[in-house]
């Protein structure tokens, strides 16, 4: 027999192949038996997983694939037949599997390609709100800040309080390097450093008004990036190539500027700005984000409106401290006033009891004098005594009248009374003294005037005495003419252009007007002769020995009773005529008129001793009278 080495070359070949399938197959049966539990390990990780029982189905194919491998490793040798029972089976529900498995495929598989559409929807849906939870969030947290910011920079109404507190609010919050405030300067052509909260930037340091980046800073309301060397952010060590800082700028707009003005700042009624300066920390690599840009802006808004309201606090309290000043000063002028007041009171009572107490006593006793035998040079001197006596007594009544009339506390008397007995108790006291001074004088009653009336008879009166008796004062020849009537309310003669009343009923205007061809008075003293204590420059006054009281009193009564009193003249020597009206009311009984209260006759005239009746207000006139004499 002829051996063969080829054959059991061949043999050895197969050997060796049969041996890598070997392990193949033991390769492929494990990598078959891992799949499916990796499978089952996805499916229970995963919440929400459709078609489970595809995955199953296809597990179990898996697992019969693996198990077909496997079962083989027993048929490179010769195996028996249960093995090929078993291999059979196996390989036959392996391929009822896998083609079940890739029928169904064709169903599922568009469904899963859409399980994954939604899948990828709903991903990028889920990114979405994640980006607007962000948003909304950083929002939140500007907001956050800016009420924060805001509650801390209205706490206060101090303006340097204010700038102050922003700076450091905004240094906390934004993790500043620098923040620093530029105020325009009093000239208004350069900006001028006033506040810095790391004070990296000197106070004080100025810039010019006019640079470029400042008029974009003021262009807008929105935070500007400042370039590398701008001088608002000082001088900084430049970093190689790149910028060394990060730093932004916003304007302030300053309201209500020249309200609060103070020393060094300048008065800008023109719309003004400050600019506020920020810095981050240069290391750090930070860049802004945009919603710390919003916040810089609310807050420079913020800051603006608590500069504006400080402005009018301090407005108010500098108006407040004027009020309290012009308090005090009232409260003084008040406490003088009352002293003032208490002074003329006291003098007053001492007038009137003291000094005229005294002044009777004088004249009494040099009335009685003048009774006695007397030398005439005795009798001189004692008249001259009595008649200075008079004439300080009649002083004495008008400086109390004008001081009562003054005060308000002299009060009219009303009550019915007689006309004509007026005017001829007036003519009466007068006519001796104008026959003495060889003056005619004559008296003019309308027949339509009214005999008995309801007014104040001593003060009208004594208004007539003072007018009549100024008019033979100041006559020295010619006449003095009186006219009364009752005022036309139509015609315009009656009337003065700043005194014009309605008449009314039961009422009316008694027309007094007394004329004289006397000195007469200067055009220009005409508006002063109402004054107290003035006197016209029209000559002889002085010695008349008037104090200046007569027409002021007159003036005083006439008005209490509701009238009007002007005085006319040409100029000097073209006498002068005094007009005056008063209200008086018409008395329809003349039963009512009181005889027996009035003086009549000139008896009374030639002697003094009616002043002693110091309470009968006639007399008083009288004796304010006789000082003409
Ligand atoms: P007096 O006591 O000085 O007369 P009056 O108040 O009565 O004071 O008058 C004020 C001034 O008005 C007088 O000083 C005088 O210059 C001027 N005056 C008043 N009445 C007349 C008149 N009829 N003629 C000229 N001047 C008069």
């Amino acid at each position: 027999m002829i051996s063969c080495d080829c054959i059991d070359t061949q043999l050895a070949q197969d050997e060796l192949l049969v041996k890598y399938q070997y392990i193949s197959d033991v390769l492929i049966a494990l990598a078959y038996f891992s799949i499916p539990l990796e499978l089952i390990y996805f499916v229970k990780k995963s919440a929400f997983f459709p078609y489970r029982w595809v995955l199953m189905q296809f597990g179990a194919f898996i697992i019969l694939c693996g198990a077909t491998h496997f079962i083989s490793l027993w048929t490179f040798s010769l195996h028996s037949k249960a093995v090929a029972v078993v291999m059979t089976v196996a390989k036959s529900s392996c391929a009822l599997v896998s083609c079940l498995t890739a029928l169904l495929l064709v169903y599922i598989i568009p469904d899963l390609l859409s399980v994954k559409t939604r899948e990828l929807f709903l991903k990028n849906r889920a990114e979405e709100l994640d980006r607007e939870m962000g948003l909304i969030l950083t929002q939140e947290e500007t907001g956050r800040h800016v009420r924060m910011l805001t509650h801390e920079i209205r706490s206060t109404l101090d303006r340097d309080t204010i700038l102050r507190t922003t700076l450091v609010e905004l240094g906390r919050t934004l993790g500043l390097e620098e923040c620093a405030l530029w105020m325009p300067s009093r000239t208004g052509i350069t900006l001028e450093l006033s506040h810095t909260l790391n004070h990296q930037i000197q106070v004080g340091s100025t810039v010019p008004r006019n640079l470029p980046i400042i008029n974009d800073i003021f262009g807008t309301a929105r935070a500007t990036f400042l370039p590398y060397n701008c001088p608002l952010a000082g001088t900084r060590p430049v970093v190689g190539r790149h910028r060394p800082y990060e730093g932004v700028a916003v304007r302030v707009p300053l309201l209500h500027y020249s309200n609060f003005q103070i020393s060094d700042w300048p008065d800008f009624s023109a719309k003004s700005y400050a600019v506020m300066v920020l810095i981050l920390p240069t290391d750090s690599g930070r860049k802004w984000r945009d919603h710390e840009l919003e916040l810089v802006e609310v807050v420079a808004d913020q800051v603006a409106v608590a500069l504006s309201h400080a402005a009018i606090l301090e407005q108010s309290m500098r108006a407040r401290d004027q009020l309290l000043q012009q308090n005090v000063a009232l409260d003084l002028a008040r406490q003088e006033a009352e002293k003032a007041i208490h002074a003329r009171n006291d003098f007053r009572a001492v007038m009137n009891h003291e000094m005229r107490t005294l002044m009777h006593a004088v004249i009494a006793l040099s009335s009685l004098l003048l009774e006695t035998e007397l030398s005439p040079d005795q009798r001189a001197m004692i008249e001259t005594v009595l008649k200075s006596s008079n004439l300080l007594t009649t002083l004495v009544d008008d400086v109390l009248d004008l001081s009562r009339l003054e005060d308000g506390s002299l009060e009219l008397e009303i009550g019915p009374f007689n006309l004509h007995e007026v005017f001829r108790e007036v003519i009466n006291l007068i006519k001796p003294i104008a026959s003495i001074k060889k003056l005619s004088m004559n008296i003019n009653m309308a027949p339509d005037l009214p005999t008995y009336l309801i007014g104040d008879k001593k003060r009208l009166m004594q208004t007539i005495l003072n007018i009549v008796g100024n008019a033979v004062k100041f006559t020295k020849e010619g006449y003095v003419l009186i006219k009364a009537s009752v005022a036309n309310p139509e015609s315009s003669r009656d009337w003065r252009p700043e005194f014009h009343p309605a008449s009314c009923n039961g009422h009316f205007y008694l027309r007094v007007q007394v004329t004289d061809s006397g000195c007469g008075i200067l055009p220009q003293d005409i508006p002063f002769v109402f004054t107290r204590f003035v006197q016209s420059r029209s000559g002889s006054n002085r010695s008349t020995g008037g104090a200046g009281l007569g027409l002021a009193i007159s003036r005083r009564f006439v008005n209490l009773m509701g009238g009007h009193i002007w005085i006319e003249s040409e100029g000097l020597d073209k006498g002068s005529t005094v007009t005056f009206l008063v209200k008086l009311g018409i008395c329809t009984t003349h039963q009512a008129v009181p005889k027996g209260r009035v003086n009549h006759g000139s008896a009374d005239l030639s002697g003094h001793k009616q002043v002693f009746r110091d309470t009968d207000e006639v007399a008083l006139s009288k004796t304010r009278y006789q000082r003409s004499l």
